[in-house]
This record gives structure tokens, sequence and C-alpha cells, in this order.
């Protein structure tokens, strides 16, 4: 399949292909940003894969083309993987318009974050509509997804205070909707209440600067309860968004980050290009320790120590 070997490429970190992705994100980009994009969050064990394999069937039943991409911070940090890999999402990874990738490899959970969107990217300029972009709820991963994506979904378990999920505070505000996941059999009751008492905790909170409420509903991958509604909400918040302006507003500002990342990432390689800048970050780093310089100064020193480094190399 060629977008897997696209994709291959883009995750590549060799100098070469570095050169070829950027070509060949060039020749597609007019082709990108015309899907749905959807980030899903949520704790180990709280259900996303068993969500997003009755979630992703009813997108597909629809006659729409699905893309998942996993980011998984685990397996950067430790090698090993919370997300696992190829027993998740069974069904769904064997019908022909699903696309899953797992999570790319990066040093750096910022650099997993951009190579997401290029490959986000790519699955758009091949003809995906909707991308669901997975994260563990561990940490920041949550936040760069939120980058990347146009409508935020939080799973959570009931019956499980929030700090018991691990889940850092700031994330609820983010969420455009929260999904108590596991509404079945005997556990209805328990989902029910901790949907009332979301809802309360929005209420008090609500989030400033948007049109958007975020909504809290339960759902069961097993009897697929909320499967349906949970798609229809996602629906309204893009005809809703699309007609205030903040679904464009919040892709330009999105757009705008990433170019930022994107710079800083290139800056950051080329200060390292020099020996003479190394050395003087060495020299600099002791000075502060031993308080002879503040790093604020030593910074500004640094940056002057860049400047003729570039200057030097030019003449
Ligand atoms: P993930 O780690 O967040 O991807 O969670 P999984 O989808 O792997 O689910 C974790 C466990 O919860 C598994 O044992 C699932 O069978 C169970 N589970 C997931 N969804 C449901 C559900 O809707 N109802 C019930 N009763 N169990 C579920």
């Amino acid at each position: 399949m060629i977008l897997s070997q696209a994709i291959t490429v883009i995750e590549s970190n060799l100098a070469d292909d570095r050169k070829l992705s950027t070509r060949l994100l060039e020749k597609i980009i007019h082709a990108t940003g015309k899907s749905i994009r959807i980030g899903i969050t949520g704790v180990p064990g709280v259900g996303k894969s068993s969500f997003i394999e009755s979630f992703g069937t009813h997108i597909t039943s629809l006659g729409k083309k699905l893309a998942v991409l996993t980011v998984d911070p685990s397996s950067q940090i430790t090698k090993g993987s919370i997300l696992g890999d190829k027993t998740r999402m069974e069904g769904l990874s064997r019908q022909p318009s699903a696309y899953i990738r797992p999570s790319p490899s990066g040093s750096t959970l910022g650099g997993v974050a951009q190579k997401t969107n290029d490959v986000m990217l790519l699955c758009e300029a091949a003809g995906y509509e909707i991308i669901i972009i997975e994260t563990v709820g561990v940490g920041q991963s949550e936040v760069s997804v939120k980058n990347l994506v146009d409508f935020f979904l939080l799973l959570m378990l009931a019956g499980a205070g929030d700090e018991l999920q691990g889940i850092k505070k700031g994330i609820t505000e983010v969420a455009h909707a929260i999904v108590i996941t596991k509404a079945d059999g005997d556990n209805i009751k328990n989902a029910l209440a901790a949907k009332a008492s979301y809802e309360q905790a929005l209420h008090l909170n609500p989030s400033t600067g948007t049109a958007w409420t975020p909504k809290v509903l339960t759902t069961s991958a097993h009897t697929k309860k909320g499967i349906e509604e949970i798609w229809r909400l996602i629906t309204s918040y893009v005809d809703q968004s699309t007609a205030d302006g903040t679904f464009v507003t919040n892709r330009k500002a999105q757009n705008n980050d990433l170019l930022q990342i994107y710079f800083q990432e290139l800056l950051g390689l080329d200060v390292a290009r020099f020996r003479s800048w190394q050395s003087e970050r060495e020299k600099l780093q002791g000075k502060v320790f031993e308080k002879k310089i503040s790093a604020n100064a030593a910074a500004e020193k640094l940056l002057r120590t860049y400047h003729s480094a570039i200057r030097e190399n030019s003449e």
C-alpha cells in the first residue's frame, strides 16, 4: 500500500528520508485539511480500543473512510507500549475502509506529535475523511494531541475519582465531550451517576472563550449504546463551529503553533552544528551554576555566539 510506504518515509529519521518527506508533503499539502480530526484519550483500561472499534465500525458503516493513528508516550520512554499492538481493534483493522497505524517512533513527545501531524496529512491526501488520534492519558500527550484535532473526546470510568484516573485537571477543560465508558449491565447506574457529577462539575466551571459547552455522555462498546449519539454530537459540533467560525479559527491557531514548533526544532538542529556554540554553552553552564552569570544573561551571550558563528561560517 502506497500510503504505508509514504508514512514509513515520514517516520524515518534518516537525513535522506527527511528530505524526501518534505518533498512528499509539499506535493500533497493542497489536498489536506478536509477531514474531521478527532482526538480520543483516557487512562489504560478505560476502554479506548474497544470504543474505537465500535465507534469506528459505525463510521465506516456510514460509508466513510477512517484512519486511526495512535500516540503512545510509553513506547518512547520505556520502549514498552501501554497501547499494545496488533491485537487491538482487530475487527476494525480488517475493514477495507479503515486504516490503523500505531505510534510513530520519535525521541520526544513533541517529535511524535509532529510526525503524527505529518502522517495525518498523508491520510487526508489519501482520502480518509475521518481521522482519530488516540493517546493514553498519562500526562502531556493529550495536550499536544489537542493541538492536532478539531474535537477532543475524553473517556472516563464510572466510580473512579479524577485523581484515581490520573487525569490532569486541565484535560477536562480542553475536552469537547466526556464519555463515561462501560455503561452496561450492573454498571449502568454508576455510569449515570458519574455523568451527573461531571455535568455538575462542568456546569460549575464553564470553559470560557467558546460557544461550545462540553457534553457528558455514556457509552458501551459491548451493547453499542451511545455510539451513534457520540457521532451525532461530533457532527453537530462541526456544523456549529463551522457556522460560527471557530472551526477555522482553531485550525489557524494550530497551524501557527505547529509552524513555531517545527521552526524551533530546526533552529535547535542548526545551533547544535556549531562547535564554538557548544563549547560556549558548556562554559556558560558552569558559570551559571557558580552564580557568576545569570541564566538570562548567559542565554543572551549564547545567542550572540550563535550569530557570530553564522557570520563566520558564511564568510
Ligand atoms: P484501553 O486500554 O483503554 O484501550 O481499554 P480496552 O479497550 O483494552 O478495554 C479494557 C478492558 O475493559 C477490556 O477487558 C475490555 O473488555 C473492557 N471493556 C471495554 N469496553 C467495555 C464496555 O463497553 N463494557 C464492558 N463491560 N467492558 C468493556
